[in-house]
C-alpha cells in the first residue's frame, strides 16, 4: 500500500476531516513530493461548497503547494530528488494536444487540475506529472511562495498576456489572495495601480503593496468618478458586482479581464463596448513555462503573498476565515 494521509471534505459544505487513500505504483511521468506549505485559495472553498458542480466526494483540496521531491518515476528526467517544487491548479495534461505541444498546456482539453477528481494539498504528500511541479527559486520562501502557485499566476498571466506596461492604467478589483499580488504584479510590470476594495481599512495596506490609488467601493458613486480612467480592470471577486459601471470605467480600448467566478455570470450592453472599442475577457491560471517565469519574476521584483500560516491540522480554521473574508491575506497550512 502506497498511503497518502490527508484532510478531506465528504459531502458539500462539510469539515475536512483526516482521510487517507491509496495512490498505487509512482507512474512513469510523475514526481511524489513531501508537502511543507500548501495556500488556501478561493476555489478550494468553491469546490468544497460544490458551487460549480464539478466536486467529486471525497477530496483532498488544495493546489498552492510547495514542497521537496521524493520519489520519481522512472521516465522523470527533468527534476531531481530533494528538489523544491509547487504546484498550482494543474496536474497534467495529454502532451500531445495542439495546445500542450506550443506550450500552453493549461488550455489543454485533457487538463487535469490538482484537486478535483485527484486529491490535492492538504496532505503530507501528493503526486503529480513531473512537468506540472515547478522548481522554486532559492530567493522565494516557502510560505510566503505557495500562493504564487495559483493566486499569483492567476494575476501575473493576463497582465502579461494584455500586454500591460508602464504608460496603464491598471485597476484590481477585489483585494484578497489574487487581489493583494495583483498589485505587486501590476506595479513590477510598471504600471499606475489603483485597488478596488469595499474594505476602507485595506487602504493603507494596499498603498504598501503598490497601488498608487484606492477607491472604496462601497462609497456610492465612486465607479462614476473614475469613468473613463482605465486600460486594463482585473476582477478578482467572487460575488455579482456592477459590470456596467466598471466597462463605463474603462478608456477606449480598455478590457476588463474576469478571473474571479461571480455566481450569476456578467451582464453586459453592447454599446458601451461598441463605441468605445472596448472587450471584456477571462483567463485562467497558467502554463508550466509561464508559472517559470512567474516565480523568477517574483523572485527578482519581491513579490510575495502576505500570509496567515496554519498548522494542517486546523485547516477548517483557515476554511471558514476565507469564507468570512477575513484573512489578510492568504491563509497557508503548514506542515
Ligand atoms: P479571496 O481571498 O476570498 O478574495 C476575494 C476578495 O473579493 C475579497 O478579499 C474581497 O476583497 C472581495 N469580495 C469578497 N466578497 C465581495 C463582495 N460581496 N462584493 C465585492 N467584493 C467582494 O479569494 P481569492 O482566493 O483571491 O479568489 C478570488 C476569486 O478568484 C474566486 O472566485 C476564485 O475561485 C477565483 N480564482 C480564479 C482563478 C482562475 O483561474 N481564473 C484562479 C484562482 C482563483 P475586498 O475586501 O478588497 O473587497
Ligand atoms: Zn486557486
Amino acid at each position: 500500500m502506497n498511503d497518502i494521509h490527508g484532510l478531506a471534505v465528504h459531502a458539500a459544505g462539510a469539515q475536512l476531516l483526516p482521510y487517507k487513500y491509496d495512490a498505487g505504483e509512482l507512474k512513469p511521468n510523475e514526481v511524489e513530493i513531501k508537502i511543507s506549505h500548501c495556500g488556501v485559495c478561493h476555489s478550494d472553498v468553491h469546490l468544497i461548497d460544490n458551487d460549480w458542480g464539478v466536486s467529486k466526494y471525497p477530496f483532498i483540496p488544495g493546489h498552492e503547494i510547495i514542497g521537496t521531491v521524493i520519489a520519481m518515476g522512472s521516465d522523470v528526467r527533468d527534476r531531481t530528488v530533494g528538489q523544491r517544487v509547487g504546484v498550482g491548479w494543474q496536474a497534467d495534461s495529454c502532451g500531445i494536444c495542439e495546445w500542450c505541444l506550443q506550450g500552453d498546456e493549461h488550455l489543454c482539453a485533457q487538463s487535469q487540475p490538482t484537486c478535483v477528481g485527484r486529491n490535492g494539498g492538504f496532505a503530507e504528500k501528493v503526486r503529480v506529472n513531473s512537468r506540472f511541479a515547478i522548481p522554486v527559486p532559492d530567493a522565494l520562501d516557502s510560505e510566503n511562495a505557495s500562493p504564487l502557485l495559483c493566486g499569483g499566476i492567476t494575476v501575473y498571466s493576463p497582465l502579461r498576456n494584455h500586454g500591460v506596461r508602464p504608460s496603464s492604467r491598471v485597476g484590481v478589483i477585489g483585494i484578497g489572495g489574487l487581489g493583494h499580488m495583483g498589485i505587486q504584479f501590476a506595479r513590477a510590470f510598471g504600471a499606475e495601480v489603483t485597488a478596488f476594495s469595499t474594505t476602507k481599512d485595506k487602504e493603507d495596506e494596499a498603498r504598501q503593496l503598490g497601488a498608487h490609488h484606492f477607491v472604496n467601493t462601497r462609497d456610492t458613486g465612486a465607479l462614476k468618478k473614475v469613468a473613463g480612467g482605465f486600460d486594463f480592470l482585473l476582477s478578482t471577486v467572487s460575488a455579482d458586482q456592477d459590470w456596467a459601471s466598471y466597462i463605463n470605467a474603462l478608456r477606449p480600448k480598455g478590457t476588463l479581464c474576469i478571473v474571479g467566478v461571480p455566481p450569476s455570470g456578467i451582464q453586459l450592453q453592447a454599446f458601451p463596448l461598441i463605441s468605445g472599442q472596448r472587450a471584456v475577457s477571462g483567463s485562467p491560471t497558467g502554463s508550466p513555462r509561464d508559472l517559470h517565469e512567474m516565480l523568477n519574476v517574483a523572485a527578482r521584483h519581491k513579490v510575495k503573498a502576505i500570509t496567515e500560516r496554519f498548522a494542517m491540522s486546523k485547516a477548517n480554521d483557515a476554511v471558514a476565515r476565507v469564507k468570512k473574508n477575513q484573512v489578510r491575506y492568504r491563509a497557508v497550512l503548514a506542515n
